[in-house]
């Protein structure tokens, strides 16, 4: 099944689609300071994290999502050298995404403040539940009781069969991040 979701961001200047594939997904909760740093560097936390500090993301193939207008807005930051590339709006500082920093790599980390829905009921019904809760350790205040402290382990063979699965149908690419191999902005890095 097959779900096409629109996404825009806070001001409306940046707008996409995404395809929400069964089994081409995780809708997860991450929680570490890295996410909590990418808020503060985008001078909007209130807006982006909720009350543990946690980030809403949905990780996907970058051939998924289409950025279709606004694509003069996007920027990108790295929080140290090598790190992941963090793409945000330049208009109203929401963050768009998360790649890592090579166009070869078939994962994205999309924020689910992006994605429009017209309900809390149509959301659950397209995304499910977030399935994982991952560094809580780092939660503002009391972890939350259904948070894993790290990254659990049984994680792990997920997202290698999700990468190989990426890997072979090439969904890497087209990315809406990506040009011919080359970020489609340069990357400023903390
Ligand atoms: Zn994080
Ligand atoms: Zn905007």
């Amino acid at each position: 099944m097959q779900n096409v979701v629109n996404l825009s961001c806070a001001c409306g200047t940046v707008k996409g689609k995404l395809n929400v594939v069964n089994g081409s997904f995780f809708h997860v909760h991450c929680l570490c300071c890295d996410c909590q740093s990418f808020a503060s560097y985008l001078n909007n936390e209130e807006k982006i994290l909720d009350e543990h500090g946690g980030t809403e993301l949905f990780q996907t193939y970058p051939a998924y999502i289409e950025i279709t207008e606004g694509r003069e807005n996007i920027g990108c930051m790295q929080l140290r050298e090598k790190g992941l590339y963090r793409w945000h709006t330049t208009c109203c500082n929401m963050p768009l995404a998360n790649t890592m920093n090579s166009s070869k790599i078939p994962f994205v980390g999309i924020s689910v403040k992006l994605m429009q829905f017209n309900n809390e009921h149509e959301k659950m019904e397209i995304l499910g539940p977030v399935s994982m809760k991952a560094f809580g350790k780092y939660a503002i205040g009391e972890m939350p009781t259904d948070a894993h402290p790290k990254f659990p382990i049984s994680y792990m063979p997920k997202i290698i069969g999700f990468m190989l699965k990426g890997m072979f149908g090439k969904k890497n690419s087209p990315s809406p991040f990506f040009r011919d191999g080359e970020p489609v902005a340069k990357a400023k890095v903390l």
